[in-house]
Parts: C-alpha cells; structure tokens; sequence
C-alpha cells in the first residue's frame, strides 16, 4: 500500500486551516452557527451538539441558538433557563470541562468574547470518548477561541444593520439595497415596487397609553410585515419613527398594491395588546413601482411619499399607488 505523505496530525491541521477560513469569513449569524455545528461534530466526534448564546439582558437566560443532532441541523432559537445548572457554573469558571456522568460525556466549551466575558458555550456529547486524542482536544480549544471571535463578529454585524427595537432593516440598509434593486432593473429590466407605510395618528396612541404600548405597536406591526411579505426576497425597513418601507424586487404596482392592502386589513384587524389592554391602530401607506432605467432613488421615494400623503388626505387607514412607467 503507497503510504501517505501526510500523518494524521497534518490532516487534523490541515481541517483546521479550513475551518478557520470557513468561520473567520462568515458574517451571518445563522450561517455561522450551522458551519461551527458542523465542524464541531467532525472534531469531537459528537453525534449531538449544542450552540448556546448567552441572553445580555437577563444572565439567566440564554438561547439554544442552534442543535445538530444524528447529523441534522436545527436552528432551535429556545430560551433556556440556565440558573443554578452545570452550564451556569462552567460559564461563571470560563474554562472549558469535560463531564462524565451515567457513561455519557460532555464536553463543555465556553465562548469567551474580548471583553473576557461569556457570550456562549457548546455543549459536544461525545459518542466514543477514545477517539478524541490530545491533539483534537487542543483543536476544539483554538476552535471555541475561533467561534467566540467569529460570533461577536456576526453579532456586531446583525446590530449595524437591523433596528434594536422591531428587528427591521435600518435605513441605511435600505438604500444600499433599494440602490442595488435599481441596479438591477437598469441591467437587466424588469419591474421594482416600492412601499411606504405610515401609522395613523402614532402621536396619540403614545399620548393616551404611554411610550412603552407605543413601542409595542411598533413591534407588533414589524411582525405581520414580516409576516405578510414574501419571505427571502421583500426588504422590510424602519425607514423611521412609526415609518415603515418595503422594498418588492419584480413586483409590478398590482402586485405591491394588494399585498400592501392585504396587510392594511391584517393590521386593522389585529389586537394590540400591552398589559391587559388592547387598541386597534391602522396606517396609511403609499406604494409606487418602476421599469424604468434611469429612475434615481430619490425619486422614487419621492413618489412613494406623494401616495402616502394622499393616502393621509384621503381619510387614512388607506393604500394609495402610482402605476409603474
Ligand atoms: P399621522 O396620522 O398624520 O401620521 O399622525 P401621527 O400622530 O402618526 O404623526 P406624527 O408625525 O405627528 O407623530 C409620530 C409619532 O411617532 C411621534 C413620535 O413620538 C412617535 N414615535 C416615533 N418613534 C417612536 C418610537 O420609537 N416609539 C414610540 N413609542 N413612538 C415613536
Ligand atoms: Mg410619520
Ligand atoms: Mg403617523
């Protein structure tokens, strides 16, 4: 048999090189947590692997972020209660420990962030604890250091570009990709509609129930946009205070009109709730598409705009369009 220029510890390495491009590159969150899930499982020999965030709000909290198990990938999102647990303890000590109980071993790795704090932790059920020899060991423990750096990364990403308080696109996201979807239609044609959505009389609803049901509504609303638009291709924005834009790449002013007025009536219709109070808000909104090449943004928001202000004028609870030309 021809043997092989490279020994175990080189392929070991050499998979670690590539983990490291893997993860050091990824900005996105999900993506992240499925690529360490998958590399972790191949280091630790693991047939279960747990990606845990921790919650900064409540240091109780945290959130079962992601779970591979028998080599399928979860994306679970799951609050857990961690107080007075095993994991809560190995993330106060921050080293990572091997825990075996009941012939069953864990190996717990906690993701230290650069403020040497705790920002995570993996658990690894390790199938056959004798496969795991010192140097794939070591690995995980450069590994956990990757992903902690590589989780802060992606997190820090996720806050620059989505609003803190309804999880939106922020403006500044929504021209670079309203200017991308015009881009596109000057190259390639096509039609792009765009959406802008006003609540009626917010003012008041602050005035009467106080900020903080304000804010709820605003949550709320966020919610059945995401909801109503179509998933993975719709951009929706906060575009400001009670202000909301949507961006429908090859949509014509047809399609973005009925999707808009469908979710006028959601909205109407749906009970906002805060402490044991309910109301019921509606919007205004003004929608616009183009074909054309030659549009600038500024423009076309500014059409938008002209629909919502009619809308405003005509009453309100109200969808107002300009047909695309
Ligand atoms: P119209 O029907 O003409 O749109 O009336 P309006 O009262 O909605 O419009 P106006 O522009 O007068 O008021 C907008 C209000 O939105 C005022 C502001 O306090 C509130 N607002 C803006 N951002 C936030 C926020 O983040 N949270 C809360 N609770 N209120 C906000
Ligand atoms: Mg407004
Ligand atoms: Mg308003």
């Amino acid at each position: 048999m021809e043997k092989s220029l490279f020994t175990d510890t080189d392929i070991i390495f050499q998979t670690l090189s590539y983990a490291t491009r893997l993860l050091a590159s990824e900005k996105k969150l999900d993506q992240l947590i499925d690529n360490a899930l998958d590399i972790l499982s191949d280091f630790g020999h693991s047939n279960k692997v747990e990606f845990i965030i921790l919650e900064t709000k409540n240091k109780h909290e945290a959130i079962l972020a992601g779970l591979l198990e028998n080599g399928l990938i979860s994306r679970l999102n799951k609050k857990i209660n961690i107080k007075d647990s095993t994991l809560e303890e190995i993330i106060i000590r921050k080293r990572p420990e091997i825990v075996t109980s009941d012939s069953q071993t864990k190996i717990y790795l906690p993701l230290i962030g650069s403020g040497n704090n705790a920002i995570g932790i993996l658990v690894l059920h390790v199938r056959d604890q004798k496969k795991l020899g010192s140097i794939e060991l070591r690995s995980l423990i450069i590994l956990t250091t990757l992903i902690a750096v590589s989780l802060e990364y992606a997190q820090s990403a996720r806050l620059a570009m989505f609003d803190s308080l309804t999880g939106l696109y922020i403006r500044r996201q929504m021209d670079i990709r309203l200017q991308e979807e015009l881009h596109r239609i000057k190259r390639y044609g096509g039609t792009l509609a765009l959406c802008m959505i006003d609540i009626d009389h917010f003012k008041k609803v602050n005035d009467t129930y106080g900020h903080l049901f304000g804010d709820k509504v605003l949550i709320e609303l966020a919610q059945l946009i995401r909801n109503t638009i179509r998933a993975n291709l719709d951009v929706p924005c906060r575009f400001g205070g009670e202000e909301f834009m949507i961006i429908l790449p090859n949509s014509d002013a047809s399609n973005a009109y009925e999707m808009t007025d469908r979710l006028r009536q959601l909205c109407e219709k749906h009970p906002f709730t805060y402490k044991d109070q309910t109301i019921h808000v509606t919007f205004s909104a003004g929608v616009a598409a183009t074909k054309s090449p030659d549009i600038s943004q500024k423009e076309f928001i500014s059409r938008v705009d002209a629909m919502l202000y009619k809308a405003k004028e005509e009453g309100r609870n109200k969808v107002c369009v300009r047909k695309e030309e």
